[in-house]
């Protein structure tokens, strides 16, 4: 494979033109970092032409993408340079490399923090945040000590199903103290940026602002964090998969999804960065009718079960399609906690006593193969 350099990588991007030059002459591509032949960059934009910009910026990633010896090409779009700043690098090529979990250039270590479990989704909507918050909970219930990082860059709803409003602070002046709402810890992307800001820009730069928010927790000691992913399982999942210690890993799917590959892509991310996928929880799994209790198979109810199995990985529960779930989660009383002893709360805690199980295991798994010091 031929070796790539910067000039090889001008020179193709000349052929990308905005308006009637090429991008490379009106000086807009910045922060080139070529590593093993992977390679990233900015292209520096008006802000206020973010949104027509994405096909440029695709373009640029297919034509560097396809030159010999490239392996990959990550390209963001940034409005900073032309406003005085210009810190918007990209992600830093290294992630695309074999990680495991925890170890990569950027790991994030949490002390105190004695496990870690990432809650993942192939797309949005498929009711992650609505799982990772019962979950948590019912963890809680059972005499964990609990915290939930919502790392959802794009819709960041743990706050809202928490019920918890206002804005971290920080009581020894260098990290920020998470939130408490109904027994757990609490800290979310939510908090940082706001609602309205377009997905193009808080992309790349919320990924900054959440990296530096991991890092800069307090979480104390916790028993278990649980991590409420972005959705999907591109780039910016893998990163946080790499950077942060997960003890496993949990993937939500509905069943109309589930055939679509999008639980197996999960699988796979996980398993890329070493991390044991705990199992597969089909949510909205079937019809729990408010009235009469009748329950009915309204999407092919059971595909989660028989994917698991052929994906070789664990069927961890399901969770029916219903109002309460809805309604509770998001006016800030999550089931597990208003409804306790509800069908559908009995479904998450029995959940969680599969997820401790695996938990547990996975530490001590991780322990026995850890180095051992010696002292002679
Ligand atoms: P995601 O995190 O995957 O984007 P959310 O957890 O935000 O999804 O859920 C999307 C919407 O679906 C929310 O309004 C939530 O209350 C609702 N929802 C999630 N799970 C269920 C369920 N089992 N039954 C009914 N509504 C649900």
């Amino acid at each position: 494979m031929s070796a790539i350099n910067e000039e090889l990588i001008l020179d193709a991007l000349g052929a990308v033109k905005d308006g009637e030059n090429d991008i490379v002459s009106q000086k807009m591509v910045s922060g080139l970092q070529i590593k093993d032949g992977h390679v990233a960059f900015a292209i520096e934009v008006d802000p206020a032409r973010g949104a027509q910009m994405e096909p440029l910026r695709k373009e640029a990633e297919k034509i560097v993408h396809a030159l010999d010896g490239v392996l990959s090409a990550t390209v963001v779009l940034t409005a900073e340079a032309g406003q005085g700043g210009g810190n918007a690098q990209p992600q830093a090529p290294e992630q695309h490399q074999h990680h495991p979990a925890g170890t990569g250039p950027d790991a994030i270590m949490m002390p105190g923090v004695k496990a870690i479990i990432a809650v993942a989704s192939g797309k949005g909507g498929v009711g992650k945040s609505t799982t990772s918050v019962n979950l948590a909970l019912a963890l809680a219930a059972d005499g964990r000590s609990v915290g939930i990082l919502d790392a959802d860059i794009y819709g960041p709803s743990v706050p809202r199903m928490l019920g918890v409003q206002g804005e971290p602070s920080s009581s020894d002046g260098k990290t920020l103290d998470p939130m408490q709402g109904h027994g757990i810890k609490c800290m979310s992307m939510g908090f940082l940026i706001e609602e309205e800001t377009p997905v193009i820009w808080r992309g790349p730069m919320a990924q900054t602002a959440l990296q530096q928010m991991m890092r800069d927790i307090n979480w104390g000691d916790l028993d278990v964090l649980v991590v409420d992913m972005p959705p999907g399982t591109g780039d910016v999942q893998l990163t946080m998969a790499q950077q942060v210690p997960l003890t496993g890993a949990i993937i939500v799917s509905t069943p109309q999804d589930i055939a679509l590959a999008d639980a197996r892509r999960g699988l796979n991310m996980f398993r890329k960065v070493d991390v044991p996928v705990f199992g597969i929880i089909e949510n909205m799994s079937y019809f729990a009718c408010p009235h009469c209790g009748e329950r009915s198979d309204i999407f092919s109810h059971g595909g989660a079960k028989a994917e698991a199995a052929l994906l070789s990985t664990d069927f961890l529960g399901e969770i029916p399609l219903a109002i309460d779930i809805r309604e509770t989660s998001d006016n800030g009383n999550p089931i597990v906690i208003s409804q306790p002893d509800s069908e559908h709360a009995r479904a998450y805690r029995a959940i969680a006593v599969e997820v401790w199980r695996k938990t547990v295991a996975a530490q001590e798994k991780g322990e026995a193969e850890a180095p051992r010091i010696v002292v002679q």
